[in-house]
């Protein structure tokens, strides 16, 4: 499976990482072309004015739009997410507007107020998923196409999926745990999930 990051900013380098222990091809996606031949795409976490910005001048929203309108799979975290957005609370940054969810950027607070919390994932089984939210956007509308796969404890939806699209406000690519990499590369078209593999990816080694 040809997996693309997109390569721009923020931590593409760990959802590489974690794709390749998994068996997946991942490719870091800096222009359009390297879009060709893709089962899927992931957009990492980072800052999305940023990565809006920088989108804007490498030429890749129109393409990743035409990627995810043509049923390829796509998957944002935290910043992703609130880029394939259909709306946020702010006018910057401007969103790809791929999913019907509204986000609220920063959510929790500031960069102190990150935390981390078990969460329950749909179809994941009992054991619980490490969820590392870091300046997290939390989603606050979910459009009638959309199926939450977790929330937060008071009810807020952090991980959602509306057909092959998936956003997640935390970072799976920064814990040991690679069920959330499985479940998409099998939503791309890849092995089908299995909550019970082995839940555990090697450590990174720099
Ligand atoms: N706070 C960042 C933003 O609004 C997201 C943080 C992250 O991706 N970890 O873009």
């Amino acid at each position: 499976m040809n997996i693309g990051v997109l390569a721009v900013q923020g931590d593409f380098a760990e959802h590489c990482h974690v794709l390749r222990t998994i068996g997946a091809t991942a490719i870091e996606v800096r222009l359009p072309d390297h879009l060709a031949g893709l089962d899927g795409l992931i957009i990492p976490g980072g800052e999305s004015t940023t990565l809006s910005r920088l989108m804007s001048l490498y030429g890749l929203r129109e393409p990743v739009a035409r990627m995810a309108s043509s049923g390829k799979a796509v998957w944002g975290t935290c910043a992703g997410m609130i880029m394939l957005a259909n709306e946020i609370t702010e006018a910057d940054p401007v969103p790809l507007q791929l999913m019907d969810v509204g986000v609220q950027r920063n959510a929790f607070g500031r960069q102190v107020d990150s935390f981390e919390q078990a969460l329950a994932i749909r179809g994941f089984g009992d054991d619980e998923y490490h969820g590392i939210f870091i300046r997290a956007p939390v989603i606050i509308r979910v459009g009638a196409g959309v199926d939450v796969l977790a929330a937060l404890p008071d009810g807020r939806p952090v991980a959602v999926q509306q057909g092959k699209l998936l956003a997640t406000s935390f970072h799976p690519e920064l814990t040991a745990d690679a069920r959330v990499h499985r479940y998409f590369v099998a939503l791309a078209g890849g092995p089908s999930f299995d909550p019970d593999a082995p839940a555990i990816a090697a450590p990174r080694v720099r």
